[in-house]
């Protein structure tokens, strides 16, 4: 997409600070870091979320996650790592390019995704997980 900034990333057209990279996908590090070695990894082709990203495209790349993730854990001497994504403006997404973060996190570090966790009233959670079912049809993985 033209005016994409990941596109354009993909494209080389504005400079990023890359890491793993094939066809398909590629990786790079965040700009503003959450914490220093936080990293982001997309498709190279423009998909706005992983609503509309075909299976197999992202399964490639999720492919790339557990290299980067060991070898920003060691590089860093982080304690562990939160993979993140946001999917539209109502859940943080500020660049419609599907990407993942994969932020290094150390116990000290302060940060926090202050989850606000509910409960369902009677009946509510069996009626949802009917209606989703439904929903995916004969939906199967191919
Ligand atoms: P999200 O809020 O999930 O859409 O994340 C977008 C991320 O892209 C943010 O964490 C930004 O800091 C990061 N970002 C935006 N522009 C660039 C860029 N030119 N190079 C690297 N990271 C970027
Ligand atoms: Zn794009």
């Amino acid at each position: 997409m033209r005016d994409c900034v990941f596109c354009k990333i993909a494209r080389g057209e504005i400079p990023a600070s890359k890491l793993l990279e094939n066809n398909e996908v590629l990786s790079f590090l965040d700009i503003n870091p959450v914490n220093p070695g936080h990293i982001l990894v997309m498709p190279k082709k423009h998909y706005e979320t992983v609503m509309d990203i075909p299976e197999k495209e992202l399964g490639r790349v999720m492919e790339m996650v557990p290299a980067l993730s060991r070898a920003v854990v060691k590089v860093t001497r982080a304690e562990g790592l939160n993979l993140f994504q946001t999917n539209r403006a109502c859940a943080g997404q500020t660049i419609p390019h599907v990407h993942f973060h994969i932020i290094p996190r150390h116990s000290t570090d302060g940060f926090s995704f202050g989850w606000r966790q509910g409960n369902y009233p009677e009946g509510e959670m069996e009626r949802l997980r009917k209606d989703i079912i439904k929903t995916l049809g004969d939906y199967r993985l191919r």
